[in-house]
């Protein structure tokens, strides 16, 4: 049987116009939320998610038989992808071009659920100027054993820095462990800069505290220190999307919150798929994007003495 691209099998429900197969499987074993739910999560949320994710090259994570089965990072679009998911052809540093993919609406995001997405994982630039990232992100992994504490202090330590530097951020919930320190940038400097400001103000505040801090991935050097990953400023690397589902037990979203609210906050996983629900943007304040230039890195430099 040959099924027209524009026809919709019946017994697919649909949810932002986009049929969904097998909607009673089981994504979410424990939480018992299905693939239908988590399509819907996402038709609902679509609004916050794309406040954030629009119009920048994106990776989905996919766990096409949920949580039990396998799950696979996707970089790069495939043949026969849906209408919603958009292709962006990035010339790669081997001078290659390859097929990326970004979301405009809600259709998009829908799309993606329907392919068996969990996370959305985007870049630090939008589409339009893809040389010129708007957000630098300190993405605070904690050694295991160490408590979300720890990872709150380390937080408000890297704020504190930044600003200091005249860099003023807000905290975004991963939904795993830790928490994202994320600085919006105006677009005038390109990846370069931009990494290395990340990486020469990481090995600041860890020069500060070696106890406490690494910047280095390995995991012997993290032993009881959290790892300030500052690999996410790269051309081509992501971060977890605000409000993106994490593909861990009870469902956990990636969630802006307040400095003010973070004090309280007990866990990065703090919300859930259901409990969401009352969050949005509008809970958070989001500071007026600065530019790093390479004035800024001398002053970081001069922050060493
Ligand atoms: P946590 O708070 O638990 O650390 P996280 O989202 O910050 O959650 P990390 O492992 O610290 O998780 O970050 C990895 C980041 O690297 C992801 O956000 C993702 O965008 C990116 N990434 C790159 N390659 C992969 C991959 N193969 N699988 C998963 N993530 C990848
Ligand atoms: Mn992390
Ligand atoms: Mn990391």
């Amino acid at each position: 049987v040959t099924l027209d691209n524009d026809v919709v099998p019946e017994d697919r429900p649909l949810v932002a116009g986009i049929g969904i197969s097998s909607p009673e499987r089981l994504v979410f074993p424990g939480a018992a939320y299905t693939k239908l739910q988590v399509a819907q999560y996402y038709e609902r949320t679509a609004e916050r998610i794309l406040h954030a994710a629009a119009d920048r090259p994106l990776s989905l994570l996919r766990l096409p038989e949920g949580l039990k089965g396998q799950q696979f990072f996707q970089k790069h679009a495939g043949k026969g992808f849906p209408e919603g998911l958009k292709v962006i052809d990035i010339t790669q540093s081997d001078g290659k071009a390859e097929p990326y993919m970004f979301v405009a609406d809600a259709a998009g995001l829908v799309a993606a659920a329907q392919m068996g997405t969990i996370e959305f994982h985007i870049w630090g630039s939008r589409r339009d100027r893809l040389e010129r990232p708007d957000r630098m992100v300190f993405d605070l992994d904690p050694d295991e054993g160490l408590g979300f504490d720890a990872v709150k202090e380390a937080a408000v330590d890297i704020r504190d820095t930044l600003q200091g530097l005249g860099l003023p951020s807000w905290p975004l919930l991963s939904g795993g462990k830790g928490v994202h320190v994320v600085v919006p940038l105006r677009r005038v400097s390109g990846w370069d800069t931009v990494k290395l400001y990340a990486h020469v103000f990481s090995q600041l505040v860890a020069s500060r505290a070696p106890d406490r801090y690494t910047t280095q991935m390995s995991k012997a050097k993290r032993k009881g220190r959290i790892f300030i990953d500052w690999l996410r400023n790269e051309r081509g690397a992501t971060a977890i999307a605000p409000f993106s589902l994490r593909a861990r037990q009870n469902a956990p979203v990636a969630v802006p919150v307040s400095w003010e609210e973070l004090a309280d906050i007990k866990s990065a996983a703090a919300f859930t798929l259901e409990t969401v629900a009352k969050r949005s943007w509008e809970n958070v304040e989001i500071p007026p994007a600065v530019g790093i230039t390479a004035k800024s890195i001398e002053r970081l430099e001069a922050a060493f003495k």
